[in-house]
């Protein structure tokens, strides 16, 4: 071995093959020679590891072909699409929702012309960003006034910061939520220069709890949606609507933190535990924040909506300059939002809407002509099963959606090595494992990648 690993050539000598020098000329010099070296590297550690027996005819047109696919492989977008076969909706892993095409083209108007971002048109005076969206999202939730922010840790952030200015935030200890390993609601009370009084136990919070911690340093109640676990059994929260007269009645403000929040009751889809803001700020809610991307459907935001003045106070805060939204966003935003009024049906045209509401038997279809065009590709160890499709992006961890899966076995290659190939598709096919099969779960997946699917397991299995 030692031997062979010597006959390994220098770098410089690879650049003076006259089909290497033909691709350092296609290319350029410093990502040749940079591609050399992953290849001559992988060599060396296939030599060490007595993987590798043999080596390539360095001159030969094989190895040049190689240099160049190396190449190509560093040009390509970092960011590239996958095909979602998690069952899991909202994946905050594979980029949450998918927008509708609606606001995929309004994004890309506002990307490639100038707009009025920030001009009154009427007037030609100096405009606000937020006004492109505050009205529609007042007319969904019945809010006075609302602003988008960055997303809905951000709106949090904003929101204590502004209100509680450094003073006291009452809330319950069973909702002292953890979000995605970063967002802790302590540690941002915390971020906010506000002080944390936890109250009640984990499982009880009652409303003299609230009351008995309120003083005259309090500045907020805060509520949020625990929206990635549940407690269950002996438990107890208050109603809103105490909770809203509490806070009038103390002057203090109530915010809550809804995490998903939905614009329409989707109770009807089997989601009910997803309460809808409408609802929250009739119930007496002075402020409430909810994600763009998660059951919204839109672009990664977060949405504060509420008391005209409290929104006032949002909008001419310091830290609004670093957290507001971009005109991309924004485009999607309003787009998406549009979707939600006449004459448009939310559940037909915002695709995380359409999957959490296709029937069964739609999912049932696309899983047997899946398994079908598998088939009839000689791909034999594939069957239609059911499954459980689930919300995700920390919403409703407990409630499943029904769906069926395709679970493919092929003989050569265990569960673990089939996910690592589809993930190293051209275009990755992400699924799951369940009982040392490979699950691809159609309720997230589309028609249109059915094909795409075939193709990239026909591969993987060779025929
Ligand atoms: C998801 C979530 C957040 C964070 O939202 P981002 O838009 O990801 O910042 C905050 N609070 C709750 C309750 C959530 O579910």
């Amino acid at each position: 071995m030692a031997k062979i690993l010597r006959n390994l050539p220098q770098i410089q000598s690879l650049l003076e093959q006259p089909l290497i020098a033909e691709v350092a000329g296609r290319y350029t010099q410093a990502e040749t020679i940079e591609a050399l070296r992953v290849l001559v590297g992988d060599l060396r550690a296939g030599l060490i590891a007595q993987e590798t027996e043999t080596l390539p005819d360095f001159a030969g047109a094989a190895f040049a072909k190689a240099v160049a696919t190396q190449i190509d492989a560093t040009r390509a977008p970092c960011l590239r699409s996958v095909i979602n076969a998690t069952g899991i909706l909202i994946h905050t892993n594979l980029g949450r929702a998918r927008l509708a095409p609606a606001a995929v083209r309004a994004m890309q108007i506002a990307g490639t012309d100038p707009s009025n971002l920030e001009l009154k048109l009427d007037t030609g005076k100096r405009g606000s960003r937020h006004d492109h969206v505050e009205a529609l999202i007042c007319d969904l939730t019945g809010a006075e006034a609302a602003v988008a922010v960055n997303n809905c840790a951000a709106a949090v952030l904003l929101s204590l910061m502004a209100t509680a200015n450094g003073r006291a935030v009452v809330a319950s200890r069973g909702e002292l939520i953890e979000i995605g390993g970063s967002f802790r609601l302590p540690d941002v009370i915390a971020q906010s220069g506000a002080t944390l009084r936890e109250v009640g136990a984990t499982n009880k919070t009652r409303l003299a709890d609230y009351a008995n911690a309120i003083d005259t340093d309090t500045a907020v109640l805060l509520k949020s949606h625990t929206s990635n676990y549940k407690i269950v059994g002996f438990t107890f929260a208050p109603e809103r609507g105490d909770l809203a007269k509490l806070a009038k009645e103390q002057n203090v403000i109530l915010i809550e933190d809804l995490g998903s929040g939905v614009l329409i009751d989707l109770s009807p889809y089997g989601l009910k535990d997803e309460p809808v803001v409408a609802d929250i700020l009739k119930a007496g809610v002075d402020l409430v924040m909810f994600s763009g991307d998660k059951l919204l459907g839109g672009p990664q935001a977060g949405i504060i909506a509420g008391r005209r003045d409290i929104i006032g106070q949002l909008r001419s805060h310091p830290l609004m300059r670093a957290v507001r939204v971009d005109k991309l966003c924004l485009a999607a935003l309003e787009a998406t939002l549009r979707l939600y009024r006449a004459p448009y049906d939310p559940m037909a045209e915002i695709p995380v809407l359409q999957m959490l509401c296709e029937p069964a038997s739609g999912v049932n279809a696309r899983a047997t002509s899946l398994a079908d065009a598998l088939l009839k590709r000689g791909i034999k160890d594939v069957s239609v099963v059911p499954a459980a499709a689930f919300v995700g992006g920390g919403t409703l961890p407990e409630q499943d959606l029904e769906s069926f899966a395709v679970t493919i076995d092929l003989p050569a290659v265990n569960a673990r090595d089939l996910m690592s190939d589809l993930r190293g598709a051209e275009t990755p096919v992400i699924g799951r494992i369940e009982r040392e099969q490979v699950m691809l779960d159609m309720r997230t997946v589309r028609d249109g990648d059915l094909a795409t699917i075939v193709q990239t397991l026909a591969q993987i299995s060779g025929i």
